[in-house]
């Protein structure tokens, strides 16, 4: 008996026999009986085919297992169904390929020319087809899983890789190039985009602060005309009308200077934001009482300053000799407090309680005077312009 065994490719062994005496086998290509010698395939999932001679020379082989087939394309029916293609271009893996893990976990196999060629995920690095890829505006592609995990940019809506860059006390995280390139918003700090506004005294106002602008002296009485009777409430004592007047950022930081500088005839407390920009006044000259306030604040914050400059109003009126400072800004900041957190107005208030300078420590101050003693405690502080011992060593 005539035996021959060869290895076709490495992967399957095919032998040639002799027809033995009692059979008639069939080819397994063209369904005709075989005469004479023909090969038997050992195929990928453990069956044998028979080909006779004539197939084994006109059939075309398969791609990957070499084993002579009549299908229409370049893989054997079973190859067909088993082949994995790269999960790049759908290919058939034929040759070397490498094997990644995506950031969710799933297997993903790629032919070593879409390894070489195709295009990466700006943060994990895989190859994916060009339509698993989305592109953002500074300019870098992300598979899905990788965005979706990764923090958007609020200014360029990025996602971000690596370091991103927060505001105390606002909400969103921007990129390194957003956060350092972008002017920031007058009231809240936070870095502008494109949609933000530029007020006519060269205030930058992001598009949220903006969008709530009270703007006009009209809104701002009418805001304190609903802060006196909460006010009074609180305190228990009435306040006496005060004029509202609406002023640009020159024309504030005019009388704040002004009035810092001015002997006792003058006195100037002013509402923070930070040290360098004032968002409202309140100033006695003589029997003139004034309040002044910075046009189009974000409407939390026209509450907050209007608030801030009443109770300084209030306080002049009735503890005109009290002017330690951490009662007379912890005061105000603590009316302040009290009134938006009652009016709904809360976006500040995070920002208020637990700002690390000096109106920050006054805050606490008097709000920790109220929480042991009540608004009587606050009351007898201010009438004798004495913070308590106990309270003194708050931070
Ligand atoms: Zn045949
Ligand atoms: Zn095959
Ligand atoms: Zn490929
Ligand atoms: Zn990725
Ligand atoms: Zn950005
Ligand atoms: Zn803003
Ligand atoms: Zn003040």
């Amino acid at each position: 008996m005539l035996e021959r065994l060869l290895l076709a490719m490495g992967l399957v062994a095919f032998v040639l026999v002799a027809l033995p005496v009692h059979a008639a086998p069939t080819c397994g290509l063209c369904r005709r009986g075989i005469q004479g010698e023909y090969l038997v395939y050992s195929q990928p999932n453990g069956g044998k085919l028979n080909v006779c001679q004539s197939c084994q020379r006109s059939a075309r082989k398969c791609t990957l297992c070499q084993i002579p087939h009549r299908e229409s394309g370049a893989l054997c029916a079973q190859c067909q169904r088993t082949a994995r293609p790269c999960d790049v271009c759908r290919q058939v893996l034929v040759g070397d390929y490498r094997d990644y893990r995506l950031p969710g976990g799933q297997p993903h196999r790629v032919c070593l020319s879409c390894v070489r060629s195709a295009a990466t995920c700006h943060a994990c690095s895989v190859p994916y087809a060009a339509n698993r890829l989305r592109s953002y505006p500074d300019g870098t592609s992300w598979c899905a899983d990788c965005a979706s995990r990764a923090r958007t940019c609020e200014g360029c809506r990025s996602p971000i890789q690596g370091t991103f860059f927060t505001v105390q006390f606002q909400s969103g995280h921007w990129c390194a190039g957003c956060f350092h390139t972008q002017e920031k918003c007058h009231f809240c700090g936070r870095p502008m985009d494109s949609t933000g506004a530029h007020l006519p005294d060269g205030r930058h106002v992001c598009r949220a602060c903006f969008s709530t602008s009270v703007e006009g002296e009209a809104r701002v009485r009418q805001i304190a005309g609903r802060v006196r009777p909460v006010m009074q409430q609180l305190l228990g004592k009435p306040l006496t009308p005060v004029p509202v007047r609406v002023v640009d950022t020159q024309e504030l930081q005019r009388v704040y200077r002004g009035g810092a500088k001015l002997d006792g005839a003058t006195n100037t407390t002013a509402s923070p934001q930070s040290v360098v920009s004032e968002l409202g006044v309140f100033r006695i000259e003589g029997r003139v009482r004034e309040i002044l306030i910075l046009d189009a604040l974000p409407e939390d914050m026209a509450w907050e300053t209007i608030a801030h400059e009443m109770a300084h109003a209030w306080q002049a009126e009735h503890y005109p000799e009290c002017n330690e400072f951490d009662l007379v800004e912890g005061f105000a900041q603590w009316v302040a407090e009290k009134i938006c957190d009652r009016m709904g107005r809360r976006s500040g208030l995070e920002k208020l309680r637990h700002r690390q300078d000096s109106y920050g420590r006054a805050y606490r101050i008097v709000a920790a005077i109220e929480q042991q003693h009540g608004v009587g405690g606050i009351h007898r502080a201010l009438r004798q312009n004495r913070i308590p011992a106990e309270f003194r060593g708050i931070r």
